[in-house]
């Protein structure tokens, strides 16, 4: 049987293993022992832990459907879901989840860059594997506060078909990104995960288009002018509510009673991502690439809007 990645499910939680100070790795199988659904570097699973619904990046073996893996790093201000794994979830015990998901899919290119700040390395690792597995040349650079705070630095010393290097930054300082990325071919691609900082610096650095990121958290952006409010049409729920300024199309949703799934509530994990049947959306999500927000049919409910005075949803 075919497993639905959108249908909430119980995973068994097999095995925790230390990866690095703060980092625990958390292996799921299913609890009957079936195959589970299939994923691809650069994807994460939601996991339901704490009252929260977390996103974590799957960083073992794609081709092994036997068990996922997932790493947690202890967020000290946690309102419960790195807290949760890192206290009370066990080996033994199940967990609900969603996925798996990808908004950070390695594309094809002559070569790639991969750049990991701390945990950020999760996918990374994932898609280094990929490049090694296509014999397609690749350098990663992951960088962290101390080695013992950087995770996988055994299963990343051990890849051989690219150059990896680590830079903690107790004895390096920061990665040197402009040295990273001089003479970038412009048939590479440059995979970028990890704090904020670090992104905004390849940012700054980096060809756009040659950039792919993924962000752990949403960034403070300041808007100019006032939002305003605009008719959403829930079509399969035959349900039309206006969107006041103050709110978003989720909290509209779920006030009116349209079942919906959603999680991080900032536009950065895709739960809630919803396709457009009519209407023009104002984009504000962190996920959607200015191509595919021109071409995609979906929007991110919780943070985008609305730039014409009508959007009908698939919801
Ligand atoms: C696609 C994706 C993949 C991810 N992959 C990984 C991964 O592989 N490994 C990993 O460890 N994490 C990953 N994350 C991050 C992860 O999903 C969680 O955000 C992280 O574990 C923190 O969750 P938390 O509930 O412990 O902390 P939260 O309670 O969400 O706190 C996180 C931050 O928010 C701040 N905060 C606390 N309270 C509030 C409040 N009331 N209002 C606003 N902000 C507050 C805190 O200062 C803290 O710094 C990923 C995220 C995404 C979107």
């Amino acid at each position: 049987m075919t497993i639905d990645p959108e249908e909430p499910r119980e995973l068994l939680v097999r095995r925790m293993t230390w990866e690095a100070d703060g980092v625990l790795s958390v292996e799921l199988a299913h609890p009957d022992g079936k195959p589970l659904a299939p994923w691809t570097p650069g994807s994460h699973l939601d996991l339901h832990v704490g009252g929260q619904i977390r996103q974590y990046s799957l960083c073992g073996d794609p081709a092994d459907a036997t068990r996922y893996r997932v790493a947690v790093l202890n967020e000290p201000s946690s309102r419960g879901g790195s807290r949760h794994v890192h206290t009370k979830l066990r080996p033994g015990q199940n967990v609900t989840v969603l996925g798996p998901r990808n908004h950070f899919a390695l594309e094809p290119a002559a070569s790639y860059v991969f750049i990991a700040g701390g945990i950020g390395i999760t996918p990374i690792l994932a898609q280094a594997r990929q490049a090694e597995r296509d014999g397609i040349p690749y350098r990663l650079i992951h960088g962290g506060r101390s080695r013992a705070s950087m995770a996988f630095g055994g299963e990343l010393g051990a890849l051989r078909g690219g150059e990896v290097s680590f830079v903690p930054q107790d004895e390096q300082g920061h990665i040197d990104l402009a040295a990273a990325l001089a003479d970038l071919p412009a048939d590479a691609l440059v995979y970028c995960c990890g704090p904020a900082p670090l992104l905004d610096a390849v940012e700054a650095v980096c060809p756009a288009g040659q950039l792919r990121i993924e962000r752990f958290a949403a960034p403070v952006v300041e808007r100019d002018g006032d939002d305003t409010s605009f008719e959403v049409e829930f079509r399969a729920s035959g349900t039309t509510v206006t969107v006041g300024a103050g709110t978003s199309i989720l909290d509209a949703a779920e006030s009116a009673g349209v079942s919906t799934q959603s999680s991080c509530r900032d536009g950065i994990c895709g739960t809630c991502e919803t396709r457009v049947l009519a209407g023009v959306p104002d984009h504000r999500d962190f996920l959607l690439s200015d191509a595919e927000k021109e071409t995609a049919g979906t929007m991110m409910i919780c943070v985008s809007r609305c730039s014409s005075d009508r959007l009908v949803l698939d919801l």
